[in-house]
């Protein structure tokens, strides 16, 4: 990269950088569209998070208030593995989701995951969301 080669594609949501770990799940301002579904209510934004390892203490920081804790520590992994999902699908099929589709395939992994921690009971949308 210093020599001016370009070693890695440019990013496949906002096609403004290159594609890095910290671009594509932490700083692309088209992905942090996914980060602001959860910090709406909250004291920090998805612009103030650096790298992955900051991003988690800092989403740690900011969840002290969440109703459910273990709801709100798997947001993060829900909210990679939709834009790894998505980056899959605008790479290899050439194909690409709506940001509304892509914010409601995360809503629905979310809950399906939460559902799958509390496998007794059926969570809602709504309880999620309001649990965290
Ligand atoms: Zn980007």
């Amino acid at each position: 990269m210093k020599r001016g080669i370009t070693l890695c594609s440019r990013c496949f949501f906002c096609g403004k950088t290159a594609e890095t770990v910290n671009h594509l799940f932490i700083q692309c301002e088209v992905t942090g569209q996914l980060w602001n579904l959860f910090l709406r209510h909250k004291s920090i934004s998805w612009s103030m998070l650096g790298r992955i390892s900051e991003a988690l203490f800092s989403w740690e920081e900011a969840g002290t208030q969440a109703k459910n804790r273990s709801n709100w520590r798997i947001v993060p992994a829900t909210i990679w593995w939709t834009i790894w999902k998505e980056r899959n699908l605008r790479v290899f099929e050439n194909r690409e989701s709506s940001m509304q589709q892509v914010k409601l395939n995360c809503i629905s992994t979310l809950c399906f995951w939460c559902n799958q921690i509390y496998s007794n009971d059926t969570v809602s949308i709504i309880d999620v969301l309001d649990s965290l």
